[in-house]
């Protein structure tokens, strides 16, 4: 199915709206990418893509040709895929045996990854209307691999599943019930991530992770999971993925009267308000500057100084509000980018977490480590690296029975 045999391995795609992030997985085990690939800034004439060996070393990697199959000077998704996935076999000389992808919303049916067909491939289009921004561009690559190698298993590994614990109260929203009868609730997103953190927490914490943790998930997009013996118990994103945290460029929990507001009183129309709500805000509405945090640290703009701030609050009430539903707090692991790299975040966030007992290391902070709390702390905090890819590979593996 994928030409000249090779060892077996899964390729493992997490498609984002402007990214691509892909492996090359041994299909036994291994959270290690034979090889991996990062494709950015799709849909603009600046995409590129680059290659790295196992131990994340760049390699020279060949771009897209401009050529017309580039649909003009756009790299998009599909012309990206189209490209990039016969690129990964062949410069790994692996046998594909299965590919895992990233699908942001598995519903209230799927609590875990699952085998694709035609009936999973409807269902999750059904589900495209909860996830506009996200849910089709995971659907897109299962139809570039299917395209290229129609008979190759693929998996759906959903970002909602590791939330399928979260408590009922915790998912229930206060609308009215006929509302809730049809199936309005809160799901909650990047599971993805936090089950690769709560694989480590045993090592990583001891006899802690037992305990109530909270893990902030902070990259462009950002949730909380409030997890109890490294379930997920509560999160912070809801019935899409623009509630709890200030992001990047979504605004997270914010009045529905602003949005009856923007709609009645400053006449914008639907897609007007869609586009502010999921591109226009946040760090990136605020700042008036960026959507990336590196920016707005290095800039002496009062508005970058103000989002970074507001940033710091959202982050710090939300967590005040995720450790009342968990009921308290034993530890706070930061991860994703501004998470695993973004030291100042991290201290503005433990500092105003001091009323629940977290204390900082500046020392450890400052260098990135894995513990950034003194001995002794009541709350501890981490810093723990996420891996949503080799998470993939894993629950590819386990759907289609490819462990040894
Ligand atoms: P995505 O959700 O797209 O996967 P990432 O997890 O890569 O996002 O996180 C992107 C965010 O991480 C951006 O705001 C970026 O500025 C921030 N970031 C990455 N590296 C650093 C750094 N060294 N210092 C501060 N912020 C960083």
């Amino acid at each position: 199915m994928s030409g000249t045999a090779g060892r077996p391995a899964v390729l493992v795609l997490n498609t984002g709206s402007s990214s691509i992030k892909a492996g090359v997985f041994e299909a036994g085990k291994g959270d290690r990418p034979i090889l991996s690939a990062l494709a950015e800034r799709l849909g603009t004439a600046e995409a590129h893509c680059s290659l790295r060996d196992p131990d994340g070393s760049k390699l020279d990697a060949p771009q897209p040709p401009e050529d017309s199959k580039f649909t003009d000077t756009k790299f998009t998704h599909e012309a990206m895929l189209a490209w990039l996935i016969p690129l990964l076999r062949q410069r790994s000389g692996v046998e594909l045996v299965a590919a895992g992808h990233r699908i942001v919303h598995g519903g209230a049916h799927y609590s875990r990854a699952v085998a694709i067909d035609d009936s999973v491939v409807a269902a999750l289009n059904q589900l495209i209307p909860m996830a506009r921004t996200h849910q089709p561009y995971g659907l897109a690559a299962v139809e570039a691999v299917r395209k290229r190698w129609p008979e190759l298993p693929q998996v759906a590994c959903f970002d909602t599943a590791f939330h399928a614990t979260i408590s009922h109260l915790n998912r229930m929203v206060a609308l009215s019930r006929p509302i809730i009868d049809k199936g309005v609730r809160r799901y909650g997103f990047h599971g993805l991530s936090y089950a690769w953190i709560a694989s480590h927490l045993p090592d990583i914490l001891g006899a802690r992770a037992k305990g109530r943790v909270i893990v902030a998930h902070l990259g462009n997009g950002a949730s909380l999971c409030g997890l109890i013996g490294c379930e997920s118990r509560a999160t912070s994103m809801g019935f899409s993925t623009l509630e709890g945290l200030m992001m990047g460029e979504r605004p997270g929990t914010l009045d529905p009267g602003i949005v009856l507001f923007l709609l009645e009183e400053l006449g914008m129309n639907l897609e007007e308000v869609r586009h502010l709500l999921f591109k226009e805000s946040g760090l990136k509405g605020v700042s008036g500057l960026s959507n990336d945090m590196r920016t707005l640290l290095a800039s002496e703009s009062p508005f970058a100084k103000e989002a970074v701030a507001l940033y710091i609050h959202r982050a710090v009430r939300e967590i005040g509000a995720v450790a009342a539903e968990i009921g308290g707090l034993d530890a706070l692991i930061f991860t994703a980018g501004i998470g695993e790299h973004a030291a100042p975040i991290r201290a503005g966030i433990v500092e105003g977490c001091s009323w629940l007992g977290a204390e900082l290391d500046p020392a450890a902070n400052a260098a990135d480590a894995t513990l950034i709390s003194p001995p002794g702390a009541k709350v501890t905090a981490y810093v723990i690296p996420t891996n949503e890819e080799a998470v993939i590979a894993r629950e590819t593996r386990a759907a289609l029975d490819l462990n040894p």
